[in-house]
């Protein structure tokens, strides 16, 4: 989907599914590449207003909530509990556009970000961002003191590593081996700290404690989106004894419209972008079919007038 379409966008309402177009990979990439590389251009227009704060805001509580350990602010009521666990806690962030969710959301919680990205301007964008932001020095001067920072880069506290491909061919346990021959997962660089000073790869199949899918799941048709996320439940690190009780997560952020007259599920394709956006009963039929648990559902309050509902699923 176009991130932040308003909702008299959608352009087609399908009922049954012979007749169902389908999201093609191409088109919705052709789409993405003519969009300015800003927050601004992944976000449809609506980057300069309060959207992308209150949309961080919301993510991270919501990831707090679900994950409180995360958390790096001692409370009056809570003194934080030292960290328990022995491995770096790290998350995926997939369709990931210029490193939005990365940066504002995922480096403040966790230690090292996998971000996947297929446009070339996009992921660009958002490597040289987090270039500069590795090279800030506390004697570097701040101009206006307005910069995307990516927290954690300069003092190697904390890493991203940037691929590029897309979720068709992307499996989050093996990042970098593609499940189709015809297309590639890049890997471009690692920046930040690095367990194995001599390989910036050395952990690269370790498996995240949070995959986070933010507006970019309509580009994938229906059984896609259920191979990915059941690729990706496969790639959680704790999934506890019986696969789903442990903490790690899915998070799925994403547009929704609304049901259909029955009740049922409903899918919106959108022809611009190649898309498909989905009502919450088509989300949570996907999730059903992942074998996936849901844990937490929400809407993202403080948004705008005019857009789609947004709503944040977890799952184990
Ligand atoms: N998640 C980011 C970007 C949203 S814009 C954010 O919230 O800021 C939608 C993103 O989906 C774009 O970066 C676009 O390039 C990406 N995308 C489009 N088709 C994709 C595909 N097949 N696989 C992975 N990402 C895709």
């Amino acid at each position: 989907m176009r991130s932040l379409p308003a909702r008299q966008a959608a352009t087609l309402i399908m009922a049954a599914t012979s007749d169902l177009q389908v999201p093609v990979v191409e088109d919705g990439i052709r789409y993405w590449t003519d969009q300015p590389a800003s927050v601004d251009g992944v976000l449809g227009g609506y980057g300069t207003g309060s959207l992308p704060r209150v949309d961080a805001l919301g993510s991270r509580l919501f990831l707090l909530h679900l994950y409180p350990e995360l958390c790096t602010v001692p409370s009056a009521l809570k003194p934080l509990e030292p960290q328990t666990v022995s491995q770096p806690i790290r998350a995926l962030d997939v369709g990931a556009g210029v490193g939005r969710v990365t940066s504002d959301v995922l480096l403040h919680l966790v230690n090292d970000v996998c971000l996947l990205e297929p446009v070339t301007p996009f992921i660009q964008e958002a490597l040289q961002n987090a270039r500069k932001s590795a090279a800030v020095t506390s004697s570097t001067p701040t101009r206006g003191g307005h910069a995307i920072h990516w927290p954690g880069l300069a003092d190697l506290t904390k890493s991203v590593t940037f691929l590029q491909g897309t979720l068709q061919v992307f499996d989050p346990t093996h990042p970098l081996v593609s499940l189709d021959s015809s297309s590639s997962v890049t890997f471009l660089d690692r920046i930040g700290s690095r367990p194995n000073p001599g390989d910036p790869l050395s952990d690269i199949d370790s498996r995240f404690d949070v995959i986070w899918c933010q507006w970019c799941l309509g580009h994938l048709s229906d059984s896609d989106l259920v191979a990915f996320l059941k690729r990706s439940h496969a790639a959680l690190r704790n999934q506890g004894m019986d696969g789903h009780s442990g903490k790690s997560l899915i998070v799925v952020k994403e547009n929704v419209c609304s049901d259909a007259e029955d009740g049922g599920p409903r899918t919106v394709f959108d022809e611009q972008d190649s898309s498909f956006t989905r009502s919450d009963m088509a989300w949570k039929a996907a999730f059903r079919e992942a074998g996936l648990r849901l844990v937490k559902e929400q809407v993202q309050e403080g948004l705008p007038d005019g857009l789609y509902v947004v709503k944040m699923y977890a799952m184990k």
